[in-house]
């Protein structure tokens, strides 16, 4: 007898695994690593700062392993939509009634020899046993990953330097004034920023700007991009485009398959006329169980604002709603000299909320997360001014 069949057994597909057995289905996860689900986010940072190298962080309590049929190092070649057939790298074939696709992002290659990057357990292993004191660290790519790695890079006691070819650092869905702040930490830690920064080469132990100057670097990481993994949905014949297709239930055009997490492109009503992807923790455990509602048969229109953080030395970011990079933001300065800075529509709509500073701060960006998915249109002057407590303006 068919069931439900998830392939990929990150975040999103773990999510709905678990719901799915919980509510009683039979559900098959596939996942192509030898591990367990497990947590991502520590990869980038408590795996490589810990004293002993810690295992893995499990997704799934043992009984919510147990309820489900795991199946991992496995991967599936195709996707059979007539007979509802997923035939696997093993030889064996396995039906399905509902399928979801999780199968993730992979990290964008850069050109040139002996670059490492981070995505799995074992890259963060391998990367924790070249981060040593002294060593000459190089990450390609101002973004998270870049700045999480140079940042436990530091901690480690190497010489780090992060190279970016945008105008700055965090282009994508970070507002300038955040980003310079974070700018701001990294070089007070000693690490160098190359901000506008092109590479014409990169080989063992260097790499080449365009202009011709030459870092000599013991470790080049790559954190430039994740690409959707999208080739098993569009050989089975379905839209993908920057990741595979999807209404705002999450399902593809095919009825019996959906998508989440990282792969999945979708409309989402605070983004009109696009489909947007997301790319974060939060938005694969939401999409995978909002999925895993809709396998069920009780579809609803995804609608959760985006939010991610990002642990960098002793301060996080966060980011709640769609930050506009270039746009003006709304500044409202805290006790301790962190900023919390708003984005708002013309018409006063809500859309971001973002700051960099102690761990804290996340209450007040749940709090602006909580008006953003309200549609809330504070006044400008009542977001900046501390002593209008945020809360107070959810409840108009
Ligand atoms: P990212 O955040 O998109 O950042 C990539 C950065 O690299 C961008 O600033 C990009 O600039 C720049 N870049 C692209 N090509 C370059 C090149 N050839 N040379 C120099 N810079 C270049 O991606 P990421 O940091 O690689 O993260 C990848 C994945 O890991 C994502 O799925 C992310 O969600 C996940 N992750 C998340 C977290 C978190 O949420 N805290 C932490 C770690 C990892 P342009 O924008 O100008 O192209």
């Amino acid at each position: 007898m068919s069931g439900f069949v998830i392939i990929g057994a990150g975040k999103a597909g773990a999510a709905a695994a678990a719901l799915l057995a919980g509510a009683g289905e039979r559900v098959t996860l596939l996942g192509a690593e030898a591990h367990p689900p497990y947590d991502r986010p520590p990869l980038s940072k408590s795996v490589l700062l810990a004293g002993e190298t810690p295992p893995p962080e499990a997704l799934l309590t043992p009984a919510q392993l147990a309820a489900i049929t795991f199946r991992p190092a496995v991967s599936v070649t195709r996707i059979e939509r007539a007979g509802k057939r997923l035939y696997l790298t093993d030889g064996t074939w396995l039906p399905y009634a509902k399928l979801l696709l999780a199968t993730g992002a992979a990290p964008r290659r850069l050109d040139g020899d002996g670059v490492a990057y981070l995505r799995t357990y074992e890259d963060a292993l391998a990367l924790r046993a070249r981060l040593l004191p002294g060593r000459r660290v190089v990450l390609v790519g101002g973004g998270v990953i870049g700045l999480e790695l140079a940042a436990a890079a530091r901690q480690r006691g190497a010489e780090v330097t992060i190279i970016e070819a945008g105008p700055r650092l965090l282009t994508r869905g970070v507002p300038r004034a955040v980003a310079a702040e974070v700018a701001a930490r990294h070089e007070a830690a000693g690490i160098t920023l190359r901000t506008g920064a092109a590479i014409s080469q990169v080989s063992p132990g260097a790499l080449e700007l365009a202009g011709g100057e030459v870092i000599l670097a013991d470790l080049v990481v790559a954190g430039i991009g994740a690409v959707p993994r999208t080739q098993l949905a569009e050989a089975a014949g379905l839209a993908v485009g920057n990741g595979i297709i999807t209404d705002e239930t999450l399902r593809t055009a095919d009825p019996d398959i959906y998508a989440a997490g990282d792969c999945c492109a979708f409309p989402h009503p605070l983004a009109p006329g696009r489909l947007v992807r997301l790319e974060s923790w939060r938005n694969a455990q939401d999409q995978g169980e909002a999925a895993a509602r809709a396998m069920l048969g009780a579809p609803a229109p995804f609608r959760t604002a985006p939010w991610f953080w990002s642990d960098q030395f002793d301060r996080c970011l966060y980011v709640a709603g769609w930050a506009e990079p270039d746009a003006p933001t709304i500044a409202r300065p805290l006790a301790g000299g962190a900023t919390l800075h708003f984005q708002c529509a013309p018409d006063a709509t809500l859309l971001s909320a973002a700051a960099f500073g102690p761990v804290e701060l996340g209450r007040d960006i749940r709090l602006a997360e909580m008006l953003i998915n309200s549609h809330a249109r504070p006044m400008a002057a009542q977001l900046a001014d501390p002593s209008v407590p945020l809360k107070s303006l959810l409840r108009r």
